[in-house]
């Protein structure tokens, strides 16, 4: 494979777990476009709506570009140089190790991170620092597959490829919104199903998610059954004769105690806990039994949870019982959310995990891995995972925390303990690419680093296989890589803890990191001593393992039934029914859920600069059925307080048909960066797996109360307005609701919707007006109704709106905001943008949502078209939308039945501000 073109860098997507190949456009030294490498195994040249706007993500207005300290807690933050920032981190790290032992301190970091940085700073906490307290974001993700997998097959490896889908004739998915968290694994599904009409999709999900929409058979569950779902699976292939009991006999153990377990799951009794039909549920054991090749595809819906690791061994249990593994086409896969999540676990990146797949918790383990680097010994006491590492910031036990790619003030479940755990910390050091997330307000030391397009290195994919990561540009300012940054820190940490770290942080490259991290894998299941960067260059990414003298990687794991056991047999487990970590009872009577939109990426620090990214869905909406619409008064657009255990967050709400009644689902984006309050997971618990400690972020009891907020504010300004969005986030603070955002196809536009009881102090309105530049009176146009409270102004330089902020009579809002939107002449229109009633020019009618993000198609007009009688195809040729990435396309699927009537169209969400 060509290593680069004179214009364009082969490297890789930095979202999800897919890794698609991507060719980066390099012009005059900037990121000028991108698209998809047609040569990477992965995506053959597609990539989702994410992807395809990657380079409009590389900007510097949002990056964090010089090192920050302050040395006083309250005080701001002040730009230093690198060498005053490295040395006082190093001064407080090592004071603190002196003082209260290496376990007083932690390292926490990202599943987006290069597993070279990845490596680097495992080693750094275990080898120079000497704890185990080091954990990763991936926690939060897929941890509950690791054990999953430990637990049934012996180590940590997805059995099974992408190329599968092509073989499978029966596939299940379980717990995952493939075609929004997966875009491009899914239309290789689709490619599959219409090469073979043959092929049942099996989705189990308590939403009807676009993917469930497109599935053959959708089981909707009711939250935490899907133990009980795979035990009556069970139960049905063992009662009707479908296990393969050959297979069962030669390769594995444990069956008679799980089929003594799963005799009490009968059908009925299943369907009842599962609240769903009998009969589905043995159609989907039939299928799965009766199938030549059964894939399964799982995610988050059975690894946020508190029974995560037996939910992934219930379903690995099916594959063993009727021998769907180690075969082209069958296999349980669990598909990583991270793009790195997989290249963390190579190189024990996480507490629970040590270099080359081994165990912190093995002595025999550790003294392989002292005697690999060349120490003493390493540590021995269990490192703290994600949520015991906050819960001992709180405690005081640890003191002083180094966070690396990730924003753990956003993500953690239970925010406020969250908070008050980076309040108490006597030292935040934070290593980000962008300077406004949630966390940067904690750090004491803000280190700027490179991010996706500057960065050298490796990643692994979610089908074990490797890709090079390669720069094409420089980073921003002062910004460096991460490893790089891990590097000079354990240079400087060293001497304070008497240990030579010049010899144990040699580094200069990343690959002399890569080739150090590729001998600790030697002669194990992950072994890739037959890999080099030189391979990776000549010959494109590759699978695990791929041992020295192999020409190739293993497309398939276990093909000879033989497993990374002791025994060489793989494990049935009985798991257990428990319940969620919360009930739901009188107070709380609704089953909240969260997931991903299909545009949007964790908690956007990067997707969040792109204004057409928000066009598919541009404000965190509770989605609740019909039934508890109504039963509460509302309507769409209504604003509701959403209330936990733990806290309440005021957001509006949508009716959705794709929502069980008694049930309700929240994207889990959005922080208190683009909202008021402290965002999704201030809702959510940390109550964790035993066995994964994996938080149960999919689930939380809620209740929904309707809020009658008359007093509405709309604000809205291009030009600058990434620059903005850090000058508007404060006032988000001063409103009981309130939301930023941005539109824009090309120029991005700020959105700011706020809304309270009655009227907030006019200074939160002067300094939104500053924030604005909606605050010259002598280039502003003014309106004023004191009376009627109404207050409006407007900006217009060279004939267009550019900016305007609305109280009090909101009506033209969506005109105003298409006008500025579009950058269209405001000659026609500047009699109407302040007009003194309500109004907008006749014949101006909001087109709403986006659902063609490539096209800029919106839901109105292809409703406007499948209404009036064009079949999907016509649509299609005549609005083109679908026809490029592909995102859409479910969407598109779904809303051509409901136009044909086989389903109820979803209400449009009317705005209130
Ligand atoms: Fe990136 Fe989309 Fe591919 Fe995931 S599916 S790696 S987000 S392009």
């Amino acid at each position: 494979m060509a290593n680069r073109s004179s214009t364009e860098v082969r490297s890789t997507c930095p979202y999800c777990g897919v890794g698609c190949g991507v060719l980066i456009d390099v012009k005059a030294g900037q990121i000028a476009d991108v698209r998809g490498d047609p040569l990477h195994p992965a995506n053959f040249g597609r990539l989702c709506t994410k992807g395809a706007t990657l380079h409009l993500t590389a900007q510097p207005t949002t990056r964090a570009l010089y090192p920050g300290l302050r040395r006083d807690r309250g005080a701001p933050r002040k730009r230093a140089s690198w060498d005053e920032a490295l040395d006082l981190a190093a001064e407080r790290f090592g004071r603190t190790i002196w003082e209260h032992g290496p376990d007083s301190v932690a390292f926490y970091i990202s599943g987006q991170l290069l597993t070279e940085d990845y490596y680097v700073f495992n080693k750094l906490a275990r080898a120079l620092v000497g704890t185990n307290n080091i954990d990763t974001n991936s926690r939060l993700c897929m941890s509950s597959a690791v054990t999953g997998y430990k637990l049934t097959l012996g180590a940590d490896a997805p059995p099974a490829c992408y190329e599968d889908l092509d073989q499978a004739d029966c596939v299940l998915i379980a717990g995952s919104n493939m075609a929004y968290a997966h875009p491009i694994l899914f239309r290789r599904l689709e490619d599959a199903r219409e090469r073979n009409p043959a092929l049942k999709l099996i989705v189990i999900d308590p939403r009807r998610t676009d993917t469930a929409a497109a599935a053959d058979l959708h089981l909707p569950v009711f939250p935490g059954t899907d133990v009980a779902l795979f035990n009556g699976m069970l139960h049905v292939l063992i009662w009707e004769g479908l296990c393969d009991l050959d297979y069962i006999g030669r390769h594995t153990e444990g069956f008679e105690a799980l089929k003594q377990a799963v005799k009490e799951f009968t059908p009925s009794s299943v369907a009842a806990t599962c609240g769903i039909a009998e009969a589905d549920l043995v159609q989907a054991a039939r299928w799965f039994g009766g199938a030549r090749a059964v894939l399964s595809l799982y995610c988050q819906g059975l690894n946020q949870s508190v029974q995560g690791t037996e939910k992934n061994a219930a379903l690995i249990n099916l594959h063993l019982a009727t021998g769907q593994i180690g075969r082209p086409g069958a296999g349980p896969f669990s598909l990583t959310g991270q793009p790195n999540a997989m290249g963390g676990r190579e190189v024990g990146g996480m507490a629970t995990l040590l270099s080359g797949h081994r165990d912190p918790a093995s002595t025999t383990d550790r003294e392989e891995m002292a005697r690999f680097w060349d120490i003493d010994e390493l540590p021995a006491t269990p490192g703290k995972t994600a949520v015991e590492i906050f819960d001992a910031m709180r405690d005081g036990q640890i003191k002083a925390i180094w966070i690396a790619c990730t924003n753990p003030a956003q993500s953690m479940p239970d925010h406020a303990k969250v908070v008050e755990a980076l309040q108490r910390a006597d030292f935040v050091v934070l290593q980000e690419a962008y300077r406004s997330t949630e966390t940067a307000a904690f750090a004491d030391v803000l280190l700027p680093a490179t991010s996706w397009g500057e960065k050298e290195g490796t990643v692994t994919n979610s089908e074990r296989r490797i890709s090079r990561v390669r720069a094409a540009v420089a980073g921003p300012g002062e910004a460096r890589h991460d490893w790089r940054i891990a590097v000079d820190f354990a240079r400087r940490l060293g001497p304070r803890l008497g240990k030579d770290a010049e010899r144990l942080f040699p580094y200069e490259h990343p690959e002399q990191i890569y080739d150090e991290h590729r001998e600790t894998t030697r002669g194990r299941d992950l072994d890739i001593t037959g890999l080099s960067y030189a391979v990776l260059e000549s010959r494109g990414p590759q699978q695990w393992p791929f041992p020295e003298g192999a020409t190739t990687g293993k497309s398939r794991l276990y093909e000879d039934g033989v497993f990374a056991t002791a025994s060489g047999r793989a494990r049935f487990i009985a798991a257990p029914c428990r319940a969620l970590a919360e009930a739901t009872d009188v107070r709380f009577p609704l089953h909240l859920s969260t997931g991903r939109l299909r545009d949007q990426w964790h908690g956007m620090s990067r997707t969040g600069t792109v204004g057409r990214l928000f066009h598919h869905v541009e404000e965190p909406l509770l989605s609740l059925n019909q039934q508890d619409m109504q039963r509460r008064g509302l309507s769409n657009g209504d604003l509701v307080r959403v209330s936990s255990r733990r806290g309440e967050l005021r957001l509006r709400v949508q009716s959705a048909e794709d929502v069980r009644p008694a049930q309700a689902w929240l994207p889990m984006h959005w922080g208190s960066a683009f909202m008021q309050g402290g965002g999704t997971n201030v809702l959510l618990p940390s109550a964790f797996d035993p066995h994964s400690k994996q938080p149960e972020l999919k689930h939380a009891a809620v209740r929904v109360e309707k809020l009658e907020y008359a007093w509405q504010v709309m604000a809205l300004r291009s030009g600058d307005a990434l620059s903005r969005l850090d000058s508007v986030r404060p006032l988000l603070r001063e409103f009981p609701y309130a939301t930023c955002g941005l539109i824009g196809r090309d120029v991005p536009v700020l959105v700011f919707r706020a809304a309270a009881p009655a009227p907030v102090a006019d200074e939160a309105i002067v300094r939104l007006d500053a924030a604005l530049g909606l605050d010259d009176d002598v280039q502003v146009m003014n309106y004023q109704d004191k009376r009627r409270g109404v207050s409006k102004r407007a900006l217009v330089l060279d004939g267009r709106l550019v900016g305007a902020r609305l109280i009090g009579e909101t009506t033209a809002r969506e005109w105003l905001k298409e006008l500025i939107a579009s950058g269209a002449s405001a000659a026609d229109a500047r009699r109407w943008i302040l007009a003194p009633i309500a109004s907008t020019p006749t014949g101006q009618t909001p087109r709403g949502r986006v659902v063609c993000n490539c096209f800029d198609v919106s839901e109105a007009r292809i409703r406007a078209e499948l209404g009036a009688g064009a079949t999907l195809e016509q649509v299609q040729e005549l609005l083109q939308c679908g026809t490029s990435c592909g995102s859409c396309l479910p969407e598109l699927r779904r809303m051509a039945i409901e136009t044909r009537g086989t389903a109820k169209p979803a209400q449009p969400v009317e705005e209130i501000v």
